[in-house]
């Protein structure tokens, strides 16, 4: 799809895509894919691809689908980095497996991600925060490798940062942001 063996990095639920449009134009040899479940809101993204400030941008593209689905979109290996931003929390106990954080996920992470992969969580939702290093230190497949819980006060985990539209909100207000790499167990 697009033409090189570029590393793809992908954002699952993206929203309206600022983070990802960002890292575009900022890693040109870096191939973005994001994906999010309502057209609605990924129209909007494809807007602003479609403005000037994003002009002649090839390696980005979208995808609207659960992310439930995702090993049958990519092949195993394929995916380099996912990355989570302000992921929605699911509160209620019986629908933590909807988490993109839960066990189920990591499961399905797992399949397309390469040996080396990461897994990449920004949250201002301590709670959501807390119950995904929970779940990584049940699961079988990756361990949380470093985490903060206020990484713009952070400046090794900060250095670089792209902030996300809820990220912006959210710490505009004075929440402090949580943030987690995952890597595969040795
Ligand atoms: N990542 C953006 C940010 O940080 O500004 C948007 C965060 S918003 C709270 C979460 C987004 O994830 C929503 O647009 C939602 O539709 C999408 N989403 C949630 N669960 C999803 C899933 N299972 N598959 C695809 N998209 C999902």
């Amino acid at each position: 799809l697009f033409g090189n063996n570029h590393p793809i990095h992908i954002e699952i639920g993206m929203g309206k895509g600022q983070f990802l449009l960002t890292l575009a134009k900022k890693y040109p040899t870096i191939n973005y894919i994001g994906i999010e479940r309502y057209s609605s809101v990924l129209l909007r993204a494809l807007e602003k691809l479609d403005s000037e400030e994003y002009e002649g941008l090839t390696n980005i593209r979208f995808i609207c689908m659960d992310a439930a689905d995702i090993a049958d979109v990519f092949a195993p290996g394929e995916v380099s980095r996912i990355y989570l931003n302000f992921s929605d929390p699911w509160p209620k106990a019986r629908h933590a497996r909807r988490r993109l954080t839960s066990l189920d996920f990591f499961a399905r992470y797992d399949k397309i991600l390469t040996s080396d992969g990461t897994v990449e969580f920004k949250t201002d939702n301590r709670g959501l925060f807390d119950f995904s290093l929970e779940q990584l230190e049940e699961c079988p497949s990756f361990a949380t490798q470093k985490y903060t819980f206020d990484l713009h006060h952070e400046p090794d985990m900060n250095e670089g940062n792209i902030l996300t539209e809820y990220e912006e909100k959210f710490s505009s207000l004075g929440n402090p942001i949580c943030k987690l790499i995952a890597v595969r167990r040795a």
